[in-house]
């Protein structure tokens, strides 16, 4: 067998690229009433067989098949039969060695994705699936990340015990704690908390939790195996190709009809293990191999997919327009976004605004990686320091922001500027305006990367990744009581929430979720990681708090703004220590939206232990929210001048348009 190396050459030759690029849409199984067509891309394969079986793990093929080959590196084979349901993989011959291997380009598959099924899509949808729709985009994105199994594992959700940590649970409507009819879990609570969009932890097919093992098997799923296959741990029954299909698909219907959007976490970066469909079908061509014949490994699980090969671009944005056809999955989290390129993510851009419309399908990702990365040819990593080579509807999750509230995520002891850093100010301003601007460098560091619009920026706090938000306060603060964590949790709610950006919290944030200070619990027990619902209503003043910035949030146009000038709303900055105040120009530009009452806005942080007073111009000014109330703008309060801010809390004044005044 030739080495890694040896195989990287040979696909750089011009000769490879030319013979072998295959442009048609039909890799994989189609299957219909009328017939069904196999079809694989394998360049190097001397022969192709496909393999027929009954089961999706169990007994010998009932028939095996020599696929013929078709040019341009595919192999097929059809009949007139409709092999819904049959499961399938392949033998082949390469460089002299016999390989099995299940289909790259699978849409079902058997127990454990290690056999590949043939699925008539349409016999998989649920009933209304044809009629399913996202519901209208509001003025504010919030983002709401959760996790199929830890949504519905625990008692206090209420669940069914049989749909508990699948996706079936999502279909249940008016949960309650514990069952007691009283106090909303689930999908109500979340429609209580007003946040519009469900990010799904990888629910694609992974490799890390055996489907026919224990329920409390756990893992986050960062490790695919099939791209284009539900994960079959959520489902009823792992073993029967089309049921997770169908019951993610009922998943996505009721969060749909409940008021949310869909968004997917997508793992393209890398594969469970090198010993992948990919590189049993096509050795070396979907993975980065350094020009000294080191295998990358930026992404720190073992391999890097070269998302600039030509066959794997086409294979990444071929799988995001197959989740958006077919699941009506509303937008994507690239997850390692820094080992893709610019060119495929912009192209990806391009693709969903040409189906769907301008910006409609959210497409954001993480612009780093864990280590340096084999790209090749003239291919630039989306990556932080590239934002503003990505299109302006592709967003970033902000780590800037997220370290310069709370403290850095990965140095655990270090407090941002809520809990004790002192110097944060200007990086708390530039939160503001989501790091808009042209890139700046000061005399220590990069501290502005050219972002265009806050239409590029995710701004967070807390994600499945690194301490919550709650576990990194009382990693800061050890000496503080309950009482002041409480204050300061919501703080930096009521702080990133009025930072311009597109709004994104880990599941519990608003409820002071915790890990016991565990920073990466990818695979810790399902009993540290489930979702307490408990807590959810233990700790209702905070979520009180939570929903009434998020309420508060849609009547903030100056805030919601995602063009390129949005930072010009934002004057009269000042700074001191351990404060930060603006002022925000509220007004409406576009007349089709509802105009705020509130034409203008003062913000201000007080992160000090002291009481500081704040002035206002004259006029009619009223409290919306301070660090006790966020829901002051619904039963508004006059001040006259001045007022104060109090110790550790964010207060928002608005001052009512004239012709509300009048
Ligand atoms: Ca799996």
């Amino acid at each position: 067998m030739k080495s890694a190396l040896e195989w990287k050459k040979y696909y750089l030759t011009p000769e490879f690229r030319e013979k072998y690029f295959y442009n048609g849409d039909d890799l994989g199984v189609s299957c219909t009433d009328s017939g069904t067509s196999f079809k694989l891309w394998s360049p190097s394969a001397d022969s192709v067989t496909l393999n027929l079986y009954q089961d999706g793990s169990e007994g010998e093929a009932f028939r095996r098949i020599m696929m013929s080959p078709a040019g341009s590196g595919v192999w097929s084979w059809g009949t007139e039969e409709c092999l819904h349901g049959v499961y399938y993989d392949y033998t082949l011959m390469i460089d002299g060695e016999v390989t099995e291997s299940a289909d790259p380009y699978a849409k079902a598959c058997g127990i454990n994705g290690r056999r590949s099924m043939a699925v008539n899509l349409r016999k998989t949808d649920p009933e209304g699936w044809q009629q399913d729709q996202a519901p209208r985009k509001g003025p504010e994105q919030i983002i709401y990340e959760l996790h199929v199994k830890e949504f519905s594992w625990d008692a206090s959700g209420g669940f069914p015990e049989e749909y508990r940590g699948k996706y079936k649970a999502f279909t249940c409507e008016n949960t309650t704690l514990y069952n007691d009819g009283i106090h909303p879990t689930g999908l109500k609570y979340l429609q209580d908390l007003g946040v519009n969009y469900i990010q799904i932890m990888p629910a694609y097919d992974y490799g890390s939790v055996d489907e026919a093992g224990r329920d409390t098997e756990f893992n986050w799923g960062y490790d695919p195996v099939n791209y284009n296959v539900p994960e079959g741990s959520y489902s009823t029954d792992p073993a029967r190709g089309e049921v997770r299909i169908r019951e993610m698909k009922e998943m996505i219907q009721s969060i749909h009809k409940q008021g949310f959007r869909v968004i997917m976490d997508v793992v393209y970066n890398h594969t469970y293990s090198l010993d992948s469909w990919f590189q049993r079908t096509a050795p070396w061509y979907f993975y980065r191999v350094f020009d000294d014949g080191r295998i990358s490994n930026g992404s720190a699980c073992g391999n890097d997919v070269a998302s600039e090969r030509e066959m794997c671009a086409k294979y990444i944005l071929e799988s995001v327009l197959y989740w958006t056809e077919e699941y009506h999955i509303d937008g994507f989290r690239f997850d390692l976004m820094g080992l893709l390129d610019v060119g495929l993510m912009n192209r990806i851009r391009r693709e969903l605004d040409e189906r769907y419309g301008k910006g409609e399908k959210l497409v954001f990702g993480e612009p780093w990686a864990a280590a340096e990365t084999a790209m090749e040819g003239d291919a630039v990593p989306a990556l932080k320091k590239n934002i503003a080579l990505l299109d302006e509807n592709i967003g970033m999750f902000c780590d800037d922001t997220r370290d310069a509230v709370k403290g850095s995520a990965l140095r655990i002891r270090r407090p941002g500027f809520i809990n004790g850093a002192e110097g944060k100010e200007d990086d708390i301003i530039r939160s503001v305006t989501a790091w808009c601007g042209p890139a700046e460098k000061n005399a220590s560091r990069q501290v502005s990367y050219g972002v265009k619009a806050p239409s590029q920026v995710i701004t967070y706090v807390s994600a499945h990744d690194n301490q919550t938000l709650w576990d990194k306060l009382a990693e800061t603060l050890p000496k503080a009581g309950e009482q002041e964590r409480m204050r300061l949790n919501r703080m930096a709610a009521a702080l990133y929430m009025t930072c311009q950006g597109t709004l994104f919290l880990l599941s519990g944030e608003e409820f002071g979720r915790t890990k016991d200070g565990m920073e990466d619990s990818f695979n810790a027990p399902i009993a540290l990681n489930r979702l307490d619902w408990k807590k959810a209503w233990d700790n209702r003043a905070l979520v009180e708090y939570y929903q009434g910035l998020i309420a508060l949030r849609s009547h903030l146009p100056g805030l919601c703004d995602k063009s390129a000038d949005a930072a010009e709303r934002i004057h009269d900055i000042s700074k001191s220590d351990g404060t930060v105040s603006f002022m925000l120009d509220n007004r409406t530009e576009d007349r089709a939206q509802e105009e705020s009452p509130w034409m203008k806005l003062k913000i201000i942080y007080n992160s000090s232990r002291m009481e500081k007073d704040v002035s206002v111009d004259d006029g009619d000014w009223v409290v919306l929210c301070d660090g006790e109330d966020s829901r002051l703008w619904q039963t508004p309060h006059r001040i006259r001048n001045h007022t104060r801010v109090c110790p550790q809390s964010v207060l928002v004044l608005g001052k009512l348009s004239d012709r509300k005044a009048v």
